[in-house]
């Protein structure tokens, strides 16, 4: 038994991905007082991130009193177990939360990604001081998440909020889920590359376009193009916000939430890509509804999972959900 209150200890929130884990040690306000990165390997992957754990924990003022731990996957919040991930080795998704438990002699707190980011968002975040927040995060892939009246709603099996995977397009291309035509085929990165490509080739506008000189651009590079006056690359980037806004005119009219919060890689774009977004969110969505939503960008940047992890492991070690 601590005779100290939640918020007088401190907790570590961690992102993993695929090659990396990126860890900060936050207050129960959220407020980040020291980060820690490090490349994985994933043989012991337990061990690598319970080190970061570890060294933030000599770093804390306060003792630090659980870890929250956003993973890109599927987490049934019950079990712990990462149901689904592309991107972990099977070994860690079998028994993730255990293991780190182990390793760190700490309460650990699984949750998807997305879900952490959007509570990082919300508590300290392009989300403060609403009580409706749906979050989106458009990189590699596209993630969404949703608080409904401050707290996260996780669904019947803590699968809310699929966002990517919702349909934009029935004759479409295949997605990675098994659909046709999911808003994650046409928007992530990848996928705004691929559609790139395939009209430089057919497109005779694209001409006059740099991103033709390059057969090896990202999704960043178009952004980069179209910020330096390339009407093609623009072009692109308000497309993509265009399906985008089509997919959040639906989720606005089914909720009614008061700030929709857009984050991720793509969204470095900015401007040319949050105005198309918001336009069409506008054109499609029923009008008093657009109207109570504001559509903003996201202001933790790579710090949103961490934070939204550590608040997820406060909230799970005070006996929440
Ligand atoms: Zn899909």
């Amino acid at each position: 038994m601590s005779a100290r209150t939640p918020d007088e200890q401190t907790y570590v929130g961690v992102e993993l991905c695929a090659g990396a884990a990126r860890a900060a040690l936050v207050t129960g306000e959220g407020a980040v007082l020291g980060r820690r990165e490090a490349a994985l390997t994933s043989v012991d992957l337990a061990a690598q991130v319970a080190r970061l754990v570890a060294e933030l924990r000599d770093a804390s003022p306060a003792p630090v009193a659980a870890v929250g731990v956003g993973v890109p996957g599927l987490v049934n919040p019950q079990t712990g177990r990462v149901v689904i991930s592309s991107d972990l080795p099977a070994a860690v998704r079998e028994d993730l939360r255990e293991t780190l438990g182990a390793a760190t002699g700490l309460p650990v707190a699984l949750d998807n990604d997305a879900n952490a980011g959007a509570m990082g968002e919300y508590a300290a975040g392009a989300g403060r001081g609403s009580r409706n927040m749906f979050y989106v995060t458009i990189g590699t892939g596209i993630g969404g998440a949703l608080i409904l009246d401050g707290r996260l709603w996780r669904g019947a099996s803590g699968f809310a909020g699929e966002f990517g995977h919702i349909t934009i397009d029935p004759e479409g291309v295949e997605c990675t889920c098994g659909n046709v035509g999911c808003l994650e085929t046409v928007a992530s990165a990848p996928n705004i590359v691929r559609r790139t490509h395939e009209r430089l080739m057919r497109d005779s506008t694209s001409s006059l376009s740099r991103l033709g000189l390059n057969k090896n651009f990202t999704a960043a590079d178009i952004a980069h193009e179209a910020r330096n006056g390339d009407d093609f690359a623009a072009l692109m980037m308000a497309r993509t916000g265009r399906y985008i806004g089509t997919a959040i005119a639906a989720v606005i009219n089914l909720l009614n939430t008061e700030r929709v919060v857009l984050g991720g890689g793509v969204m470095e774009a900015g401007d040319l890509i949050l105005q198309p977004v918001i336009d069409e969110a506008r054109r499609r969505a029923f009008q008093p509804n657009f109207e109570s939503t504001q559509i903003v960008a996201a202001t933790l940047g790579p710090d949103a999972v961490p934070i939204g992890a550590a608040l997820l492991a406060r909230e799970a070690a005070r006996g929440g959900s």
